[in-house]
């Protein structure tokens, strides 16, 4: 066997940089974000929305950073903070970010007692979202290119059809649209189930007038139905011609999954309210969805989600993001049977699609002024 190139000096004082680094603190700030009030079927958002920042920090004088948020519970975030300041900031002090599965399992251990899912995972999840920005700013690459890069842009689809106060004659609903689609999306969502199925119809009817031809649909039920109710609307969806039919029933009844996807040809999409790829295997197991949609603060943070991504890709099912931004960027860009990030808003959009963080890291650091406006003192 030949012997390798020498290093290079450069190379070798990176090298040493990298195998001496060390997380030397936790720390976090506390968020109230408040908003106007708008709604899904079976939530009010806006009035208690809130988060918490986390900044892990090592010797190597690299920050990781990550922002776990709530849209509505407004003592969520402050669990979340307890946690991360009193039960995990032991665990990770003195730990190498270069073993992010090393640390999961570390927390997993240090945490089970009290239960590794709900508001323990999302402080996890934002640990793991930190512990990457940390190994790719050393790297001096964006996250998506060490986690395996398939592509360096992804479609995008706007979350349109909130409901929304005072929006009887669907103007807000319409306005959303057409701002969706002068930004560049090819695709939007639209919440269903508060109301009767007329109402839904009314919504969908509206969503592809306004639109026009070529615009996809997706429909979302936010758990709102029983199994009957959900494939009695389903039918009406599917005829519409949407694309998916979002969380029609509760996440955890995974049977009544199986008996929608396997009744229904459109494609059942849900996952946001599954806790780690254990969840998702059983999901999976039954053939519960044709498209899984993790979140990254609930399913686990990129080291949970490239195994979810790749059981799902293992049966075939395809996956969308629960929400947008850079962190959903740099895992969708590395997982093959990703076909859409969720998002909203304005962005640099090409075709449809949004292009990848450049930045080395995650480039989760929230902008310094919103941390300042809404910082808990
Ligand atoms: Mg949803």
């Amino acid at each position: 066997m030949a012997a390798a190139a020498p290093l290079s000096r450069g190379l070798m004082q990176a090298a040493e940089a990298r195998k001496q680094m060390k997380i030397t603190g936790l720390e976090t700030d506390l968020l109230r974000v408040p908003a106007a009030p708008y709604s899904d079927a079976i939530h009010d958002f806006g009035g208690e929305g809130g988060g918490v920042v986390l900044r892990l920090k090592t010797d190597a004088g690299i920050t990781g950073w990550a922002y776990s948020s709530f849209g509505m519970i407004s003592g969520g975030p402050r669990v979340v903070q307890t946690i991360l300041e009193q039960e995990i900031k032991p665990v990770l002090i003195g730990q190498d970010p270069a073993f992010p599965k090393r640390i999961r399992a570390d927390l997993w251990r240090a945490l089970e007692y009290q239960g590794v899912q709900g508001v323990t995972q999302f402080a996890m999840s934002a640990v793991d979202i930190a512990v990457w920005d940390i190994l790719g700013k050393a790297a001096g690459l964006p996250v998506y290119q060490m986690l395996g890069a398939v592509r360096d842009r992804m479609p995008a689809y706007a979350m349109c059809g909130w409901y929304r106060p005072n929006d009887k004659d669907h103007s807000q609903y319409k306005r959303s649209i057409n701002q969706a689609l002068e930004t560049g999306y090819r695709a939007f969502k639209v919440k269903v189930g508060k109301y009767d199925l007329d109402e839904d119809v009314d919504r969908i009817q509206v969503g592809f007038q306004t639109a026009g031809k070529g615009i996809r649909i997706m429909v979302d039920a936010n758990q709102a139905f029983n199994r009957v109710e959900a494939l009695r609307r389903g039918r009406v969806y599917q005829q519409l011609g949407c694309f998916w039919f979002e969380e029609p029933i509760v996440p955890y009844d995974h049977e009544g999954y199986a008996e929608l996807a396997a009744a229904l040809d459109m494609r059942i999409a849900c996952g946001e309210n599954e806790y780690n790829k254990h969840a998702f295997m059983d999901l999976l197991l039954k053939k519960g969805a044709d498209v899984v949609q993790p979140d990254n603060r609930r399913a686990g943070g990129p080291t949970e989600w490239m195994e979810i991504a790749a059981i799902a890709d293992g049966f075939g099912v395809e996956l969308a993001s629960h929400g947008g931004g850079p962190v959903n960027m740099n895992i969708l860009c590395a997982i093959p049977n990703a076909i859409y990030m969720e998002s909203g808003g304005k962005q640099k959009m090409v075709n449809g699609e949004v292009l990848a963080p450049e930045a080395p890291g995650m480039s989760s650091e929230p902008a310094p002024d919103f941390i300042a406006r809404h910082k808990v003192a």
